[in-house]
């Protein structure tokens, strides 16, 4: 099997195929030297990209079909961090040898994910190499209307969507245990796996009122910061309202609060709204059928202020993950 011939058995889907995606942003896909999308009339472009690195990311014998889903979610993730529609995505992919039930499996996981979200594939790259997949997605959002990561106010209060940590423990799981053994943690190994894209819920925020966002992908504390520096402000989070897994209940509480702030691969939106976009917020997440929590306020000053039960301040020092630290 060639390299075209490979791109059009796993990636090429016929139009009529793609009708079911739903987007009609796609004026020419797969096939040409580029692709042409067409934004709805007055909307910017909103562009990411996330490559996922066989050894950092995932684990040699991944599982090619959550690959797929994940290298896509994680895209999307992004789109929905900043309030964006999706349009389309790119995939560009290196692979050591071009074994075809693994390729079906990956463009399974692949589709499945971005027919829902009604985001085709509409180009990329496939060459030789150690295993890689980079996807790039577009979006779309009205001018204005980005939930952008500096435009957090003092006064505003803070949100969650889903919970955190479940990816983390899952994560400890792999490494020390084998996995097979562990039959209960199938619900864990999901959550890092197959992580759900809060699109939905990031597509009504704006309207809601929300005004800064960012998605958990590197931990909640580290990723807040970043939102922290960008709008200039600081946030107190009392420790007993962040939502806890049940998986998390049990654990001893400096390594709770680990997974809780530290985890990462979470991709739950983190966002901020003003206290009268209250029921506005509500109301987003029921339509969604995103359940958020509203885990504590921005204040003046820098950085995160972390409350025990009597309002006292709680040590831990999170850093997000960095790759070159
Ligand atoms: P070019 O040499 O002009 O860059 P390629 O030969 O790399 O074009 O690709 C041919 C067509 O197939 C292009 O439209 C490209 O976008 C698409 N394509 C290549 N690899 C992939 C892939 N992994 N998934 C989706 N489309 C792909
Ligand atoms: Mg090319």
């Amino acid at each position: 099997m060639g390299e075209f011939e490979l791109i059009r058995r796993f990636f090429q889907r016929a139009p009529s195929a793609d009708a079911g995606a739903g987007s009609n942003a796609v004026v020419l896909g797969i096939g040409d030297d580029c692709a042409l999308l067409q934004p709805s009339p007055g909307h910017q472009l909103a562009v990411s990209s996330d490559m996922l690195v066989v050894g950092r990311h995932f684990f040699p014998d991944v599982d090619p079909e959550a690959l797929g889903h994940k290298a896509l979610a994680v895209n999307l993730s992004d789109l929905a961090a900043m309030g964006a529609r999706p349009l389309g995505f790119t995939l560009a992919l290196a692979l050591p040898h071009a074994d075809e039930d693994w390729l079906a499996a990956l463009a399974r996981g692949l589709f499945a994910l971005a027919d829902a979200h009604a985001c085709p594939l509409v180009g990329g790259d496939t060459t030789r190499g150690p295993l890689n997949i980079c996807i790039t997605v577009f979006g779309e959002v009205r001018p204005g209307q980005a939930l952008r990561r500096d435009a957090a106010q003092v006064g505003d209060e803070l949100y969650l969507s889903g919970r955190t940590g479940e990816a983390r423990l899952a994560l400890e799981h792999v490494r020390r245990t084998a996995w097979a053994a562990e039959a209960k943690g199938a619900d864990l190994r999901a959550r890092l796996d197959r992580p759900t894209p809060r699109n939905a819920l990031g597509m009504l925020l704006a309207g809601a009122g929300a005004r800064a966002a960012i998605d958990v992908s590197d931990g909640l504390a580290g990723d807040l910061g970043h939102v922290l520096r960008a709008s200039r402000v600081g946030a107190e989070i009392p420790l007993a309202t962040l939502p806890l897994a049940p998986a998390l209940e049990f654990l001893p509480t400096a390594h709770g609060l680990e997974c809780l702030l530290a985890g990462g691969d979470d991709y739950e939106l983190l966002f901020t709204a003003p206290p009268d976009a209250r029921s506005a917020i509500e109301a987003a997440s029921a339509a969604s059928q995103t359940p958020v929590t509203r885990i504590g306020r921005i204040v003046a000053g820098t950085g995160l202020r972390l409350l025990d039960a009597k309002g006292n301040t709680v040590r831990f020092h999170a850093r997000g993950f960095d790759h070159f630290a």
